[in-house]
């Protein structure tokens, strides 16, 4: 099938996984728009899934929303207190922080030091969650999360604290900071894996990984867990798919992950922004001024092209 494809490019205000730009294929479709934007160490095979959720998007659209606002945190990366105290108080009012811990050469102190300044930065009435990426071993995690837990005035929980299902097991049952999984739900064979080991008491769910809106909603549904919603690092068009998921689910306590526009330099739509700590539920269109600004320089465009066709000639 020909398909009305866009690639994109832009800059990304801090390196992020080691990249500086940050590109991908916006699709349009009779539903509207959707973002296929897999990074490039994802092998064609992991790669379907962000395609089925750009299809989705495109061709389908999403369920009907619960919820016509989606609260938000803001995300704080592993930089000083001065810095991490800016970063909350210009968050565009976010009430929930999610700090970056167990960055390399970063020390306790570091993390003491930054988890002091967003709760001064907060008030006592944030919420404050930290995420270590799975660097941590159980012993570590356990021995951390007491110091961290102390700066911060009470963690609302700990994201991936440590690489493998059953080490997040034994860091829950040994503290008693929840623990959400990330890299555990979306790059695991088994995502359910989690649940059964009683690994977690939330999980990250992110659309495009996981095969689209639907997809997300049948697995929180099976697993039964609290779910905060998080981005990919996409444009806004992206994060348009992120935010149906959180309007779409029956329950949503936590603060969403989808704050994530402004670390892009230039966006290819009016960029989905927090207003008082929550994003207004909506969809996006690209905007064909901004599409031709950001178009990816020919060689680009020929290799997303490529890609999506041996995406497409594997679904
Ligand atoms: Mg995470």
């Amino acid at each position: 099938m020909s398909r009305d494809l866009h690639v994109y490019r832009v800059g990304l205000r801090t390196r992020f996984r080691g990249l500086t730009e940050r590109d991908g294929v916006l699709l349009r479709g009779p539903a509207g728009w959707g973002e296929f934007s897999p990074f490039w160490d994802y092998d064609d095979a992991e790669a379907r899934a962000w395609w089925a959720a750009a299809v989705e998007a495109a061709d389908e659209g999403w369920p009907t929303p619960v919820r016509t606002r989606v609260p938000v945190n803001v995300t704080v990366p592993a930089v000083d207190g001065v810095r991490a105290h800016a970063i909350v108080r210009g968050s565009g009012g976010c009430r929930t922080a999610k700090v970056k811990v167990a960055e390399p050469g970063q020390t306790e102190v570091d993390e003491v030091e930054r988890l002091e300044a967003v709760r001064d930065a907060l008030g006592p009435d944030g919420r404050i969650r930290v995420d270590a990426n799975g660097a941590w071993d159980v012993g570590t995690a356990r021995a951390r999360l007491r110091v961290l837990d102390r700066a911060a005035g009470g963690l609302e929980y700990v994201e991936q604290p440590c690489a493998s299902v059953e080490e997040l097991a034994a860091v829950r049952r040994g503290s008693h900071v929840p623990v959400a999984a990330d890299e555990s739900i979306r790059r695991a064979a088994d995502p359910l894996a989690v649940v059964r080991a009683q690994a977690a008491d939330v999980i990250v769910l992110k659309v495009q990984p996981l095969g689209g809106v639907r997809a997300c909603l049948r697995l929180a549904e099976q697993v039964g867990l609290p779910v905060v919603v998080s981005s990919a690092l996409e444009t806004s068009v992206g994060l348009a798919a992120g935010l149906a998921l959180a309007a779409a689910l029956p329950e949503l306590e936590h603060a969403c992950g989808l704050a994530t526009a402004h670390l892009l330099a230039d966006d290819v739509a009016p960029s989905l922004l927090p207003c008082d700590g929550a994003i207004e539920v909506r969809r996006i269109e690209a905007d064909p001024a901004l599409l031709r600004a950001h178009a990816a320089p020919p060689e680009l465009e020929a290799r997303w092209r490529a890609r999506v066709a041996a995406v497409e000639e594997a679904a």
